[in-house]
């Protein structure tokens, strides 16, 4: 397929704000999508190159593209980086430079979808030495073929800053539209046709867009449900997990108190500590292990000692599991919070003599499959009762998470105290036959923690700052997410530090983390890719028009950085209308 025709579609999105006319388009134009091509083209449509579990991953830095469009454009670095300041997208800027060189090349060759996504492929695998250069070609050499709308595109995917607005519930709706749902441009006409529309004809199709959510749940890749989907219900049925690549976490929703929380799950139920450390889904194949975080990033190098674990205490050749992996005094064995230990998720050397300094213990809870069979469909109590037969506890190893089954208030509350005090953060309720959700904040679980509400809000934005500040980012813009975007809230600058102190983040730190991601830059402002996650602690949320969220947030402070979470598992804007409308009760 012509690149020409997919920048056409971004296009038509990117040009209405209503996720019908969006589904519209996209479910026309997938189905003259040829079956070998629909993978790439899911992936790109969303904006990647890789699925997020995949290893690979593009890294590309503004600095780069800036190298790519001057050598494209036959413009110095300095000169683009200043347009770059005063347009401040680069896309655009590539627009405008680029464009005007391919109109004096007349015989430049037609770009293909497969040409632009090999190249990028390409720039995910070039290392060591020269590989700057060779990046800056490849990208250079897309560019020299690409049309000024082409352009833009180019230069947004390779930043991962695709911006066209297609959230994951429309595309997961034109999949089913185009696939399975023959007479959409009928039943779509004045009907609301999407998932969180209200009743009507979603109902005549539910079982059509279960089906396409259900596989997707379960394999976290469009790709694969759209090439099943388009064969038929029936492969679409048969489309389950697989071993070795990552399903969506289930998330459960706060509750402030005993009763509201066996009010969601119903008595009796299942408490279990809330331990505060990181949620690790381990896939088993075989002899093969592998660790994922909740961001579904594989994290297996950095656990050495948990796999060699796992194999020992959890018996099985195939499963997947779910678990919190929570840290511990090497002296005491009591637990310690997450912090102490989040550098173990990012450490890529001397990991052993870490595994030592920082030890964790795995806390099972859940398992997802085991030898051929899905169990996410199984009662909790079920699941329980399997793991309890495939795991063998060693404490401080591996174990099952602590559990309670009761229906009483009082016995509840003596439970909570009592993993408090053991260190832990708080409890999770769980309902009893429930089936395990993937992707889904429902309320089959629910979280109960006594300490201040805080929000986890991803950074947006941020400004240089001036003065003995200069140098570093300051004045961070925050969203939290809708539906897979990113709303704004505010701006948060206080509770960093200038100097390094102990256990605290510092505007270094956190503009080091910023710089490699910044996509957009205007005089003192910068836009970043939304992946930095911070603790952020408030006085009030507010209703404000000035966000896009309708809400801001007075007085807030940053607490911490959240390496484990990313946008998928920031706070999202129906967890801060909640806060906003409990905090006056
Ligand atoms: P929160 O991080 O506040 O959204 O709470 C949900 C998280 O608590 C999950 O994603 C897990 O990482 C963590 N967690 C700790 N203990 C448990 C448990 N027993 N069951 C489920 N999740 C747990």
């Amino acid at each position: 397929m012509k690149y020409s025709k997919l920048v056409e579609v971004y296009k038509a999105v990117e040009s209405t704000s209503k996720r019908l006319e969006k589904t519209k388009i996209l479910a026309d134009f997938l189905k003259i999508v040829h079956e070998n091509e629909l993978e790439t083209i899911l992936l790109l449509l969303q904006g990647k190159v890789f699925p997020e579990w995949d290893k690979r991953k593009l890294g590309v830095a503004a600095k780069l593209v800036i190298k790519s469009i001057s050598l494209t454009g036959g413009k110095k670095p300095s000169d683009v980086e200043k347009k770059w300041k005063t347009i401040g997208d680069l896309g655009e800027v590539s627009k405008d430079l680029v464009g005007r060189k391919s109109q004096a090349t007349l015989f430049s060759a037609d770009l293909t979808v497969e040409k632009v996504y090999k190249n990028m492929v390409k720039i995910s695998s070039v290392e060591g030495h020269g590989s700057v250069d060779t990046k800056v070609k490849l990208i250079a050499e897309l560019l020299s073929n690409a049309s000024p709308d082409e352009a833009i595109y180019i230069v947004r995917t390779v930043l991962e800053d695709l911006r066209v607005g297609i959230a994951e519930g429309t595309l997961r709706d034109a999949i089913t539209w185009a696939f399975l749902i023959k007479e959409y441009e009928i039943a779509s006409k004045g009907k609301v046709m999407s998932w969180k529309g209200p009743e009507g004809s979603y109902n005549e199709y539910k079982e059509e867009f279960e089906l396409v959510e259900n596989a997707f749940n379960k394999t976290n890749d469009f790709g694969i449900v759209a090439v099943a989907a388009k064969k038929g219900t029936s492969r679409l049925k048969k489309t389950g997990m697989q071993v070795g690549k990552p399903i969506q976490v289930m998330l459960g929703p706060k509750e402030r108190n005993i009763k509201n929380a066996f009010e969601r799950v119903g008595r009796p139920a299942a408490l279990e500590y809330k331990y505060d450390g990181f949620r690790i889904q381990t896939h088993k194949d075989g002899g093969k292990i592998l660790l994922f975080t909740r961001r579904l990033e594989e994290v297996t190098a950095q656990f050495p000692e948990l796999v060699k674990r796992i194999k020992k205490f959890v018996k099985g050749d195939s499963y997947i599991i779910d678990s919190e992996v929570v840290g511990y005094n090497p002296n005491t064995g009591n637990y310690m919070p997450f912090q102490n230990i989040s550098q173990r998720i990012r450490r890529k050397y001397d990991i052993e003599k870490l595994a030592e300094q920082l030890p964790v213990e795995m806390n099972i809870f859940d398992v997802l499959y085991y030898e051929g069979k899905e169990y996410i469909n199984e009662p909790f109590w079920k699941r329980r009762e399997k793991l309890k037969k495939i795991v063998t506890e060693e404490p401080l190893q591996v174990k099952l998470a602590d559990q309670l089954i009761t229906g009483n208030d009082k016995e509840a509350d003596h439970f909570y105290q009592q993993s408090l005090k053991a260190g832990n953060e708080g409890l999770m309720f769980k309902k009893l036959d429930a089936p395990y959700r993937p992707g889904k904040r429902v309320g089959n679980m629910v979280k109960m923690k006594p300490v201040m509400e805080t929000l986890d809000l991803v950074v947006v934005g941020a400004e240089w700052g001036t003065g003995k500040r200069s140098g570093w980012l300051t004045s961070f813009t925050l969203g939290c997410e809708s539906d897979g975007e990113v709303l704004e809230i505010g701006k948060v600058g206080t509770g960093l530090k200038e100097l390094e102190t102990e256990g605290e983040v510092t505007f270094n730190e956190l503009t080091e983390l910023l710089k490699p991601l910044i996509v957009k830059e205007k005089g003192k402002l910068v836009e970043v890719k939304p992946k930095i996650v911070l603790e952020i602690a408030y006085e009030e949320i507010q209703k404000s028009p000035t966000y896009s969220s309708g809400y801001a947030l007075r007085f807030p402070r940053v607490l911490k950085i959240r390496y484990d979470r990313g946008l998928i598992d920031c706070s999202t804007l129906d967890e801060v209308q909640d806060l906003f409308y409990g905090q006056n009760k």
